[in-house]
């Protein structure tokens, strides 16, 4: 692999090019009209235009990014997280198109991308389960007859749903009905896939997660847990490795499940198997993301293992340069995303960057793609970096988290280091009791 093609943009772009420069592989970035002062197209090797703004005509547009490749003459794709990364018909083009996909094959992404057809891998591979409906539900009796079975509160999820949407907790049997059929129509609308399942809902579970690293030759190792319980909206906000609930053993046991389900479908590349877990540490299958995370720093910083780096080398046919036994955790991290947005409203805030300045430090790790005079576009997610601090023990974590944070200076536009700020001095998280539903319950999001 010479020449790595990155579809994807802002800061897992920039990541993307410090892994292929340090592989000494040439990188080359796609841009909209609206990113032609992103980092990531100004760091990269090329950086090639291919669209307007809208990301339809530009990062989901795949004429255009093959286009690029086979101009550019790179013969590996990144995707990335996003835009096209869970797109099984775009890895088998770039397959047909003689592009190595960085991830795994078109194949293992259909059996796991949507969350009815992984329900049933996992079934096989012996995964716990919520109680819930087997399969798809066809019908508002079923419906009805599943949610009676299961006793509310239920959610009702979308198959194709993903990033926090596509979701309705039911609490009475009254209203089943219209969340059913609302739920249904939604799921058509956004992920053109109206297939809905229904399971228990937990009141109160925690939010923990395996990163697992395959190659092509049948090694599959994960990389312990990352706990990502401080959610709005059911979408990850401040990431933290290890779980401060879980000791080896139980790691152990949930890392051999994420094992199990990628070995059914001889998996490879970067994946992650999302549990819940309630109380008495039981988890529960969710669903697998088979591509690299947003969050993935936090393992890296307690493995010291670069992710961005071995899904390259896996692609290219290498074996895993570690085993299982060489794995060790060492630390803690979180990670606190930093978005333009208003720190109490969350409104989105583009604007001129008037002035930046980030944090440093011993154990300080800024991941993102602007700078002083930058201006922040309205067209993508409003995540703008991702500050992860490592320290001995997760007390060291957050106070270093306080400091950085209070350092981190980015004038001209609204920021939620604020709210990152009170959420890390809330009481739930410093003794970390916090659930899914902390920020909520804090009062931080209605
Ligand atoms: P997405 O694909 O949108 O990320 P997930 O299935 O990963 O959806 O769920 C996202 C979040 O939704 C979880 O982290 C959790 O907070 C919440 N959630 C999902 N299923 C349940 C459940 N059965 N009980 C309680 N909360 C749930």
């Amino acid at each position: 692999m010479k020449k790595i093609l990155i579809a994807n943009r802002g800061e897992i772009a920039v990541r993307i090019i410090r892994a292929c420069r340090e592989l000494g592989i040439k990188s080359v970035a796609i841009y909209s009209q609206a990113d032609a002062h992103s980092l990531h197209a100004k760091l990269a090797d090329e950086s090639i235009c291919i669209g307007p703004a809208e990301s339809k005509k530009s990062y989901l547009h795949i004429p255009a990014i093959i286009a690029a490749a086979e101009v550019s003459g790179a013969d590996a794709i990144h995707p990335g997280y996003g835009f096209l990364s869970e797109n099984a018909g775009f890895a088998e083009i770039c397959r047909k198109c003689n592009i190595t996909f960085i991830g795994p094959t078109p194949e293992q992404m259909r059996q796991l991308g949507e969350k009815v057809a992984a329900r049933d891998v996992a079934r096989k591979a012996g995964l716990p389960f919520l109680p819930g409906s087997k399969s798809a539900i066809e019908s508002i009796d079923i419906a009805k007859k599943s949610a009676k079975e299961i006793g509310f509160p239920v959610i009702l999820k979308a198959s194709g749903g993903g990033g926090g949407r596509g979701m309705k907790i039911v609490h009475k049997d009254e209203d089943l009905e219209k969340a059913y059929f609302t739920c249904r129509q939604e799921a058509a609308a956004a992920f053109g896939n109206s297939e809905v399942y229904l399971e228990k809902y937990l009141e109160n579970p925690r939010h923990v997660e395996i990163q697992i690293m395959a190659d092509k030759h049948g090694n599959i190792v994960h990389l312990g847990e990352r706990d990502c319980s401080v959610q709005r909206r059911h979408q990850k906000v401040i990431e933290e490795a290890p779980c401060n609930l879980l000791n080896e053993k139980e790691r152990s046991r949930i890392g051999a499940y994420a094992v199990a389900l990628a070995k059914e479908v001889g998996y490879h590349g970067a994946g992650t198997v999302e549990f819940l877990m309630d109380d008495d540490k039981n988890v529960y299958f969710m669903e697998m993301n088979t591509r690299i995370q947003v969050e993935h720093p936090v393992t890296e910083q307690i493995t010291g293992i670069d992710l961005v780096r071995t899904q390259i080398q896996v692609a290219m046919g290498e074996a895993l340069p570690f085993s299982q036994e060489d794995v060790k955790i060492k630390g803690h991290a979180i990670e606190c995303r930093i978005n333009a947005e208003d720190p109490k409203s969350f409104a989105p805030w583009p604007g001129k960057i008037t002035a930046y300045s980030s944090p440093g430090g011993l154990g300080v790790r800024v991941d993102g793609f602007v700078y002083h005079g930058y201006t922040v576009v309205p067209y993508y997610d409003s995540m703008l970096t991702k500050l992860i601090v490592t320290a001995d023990t997760r007390e060291l974590a957050i106070k270093k988290m306080e400091c950085a944070l209070k350092e981190f200076i980015v004038d001209g536009i609204r920021t939620n280091i604020p709210f990152h700020l009170e959420v890390l001095k809330h009481p739930d998280f410093m003794q970390g009791k916090h659930s899914t539903r902390f920020l909520e319950k804090a009062g931080f999001v209605k």
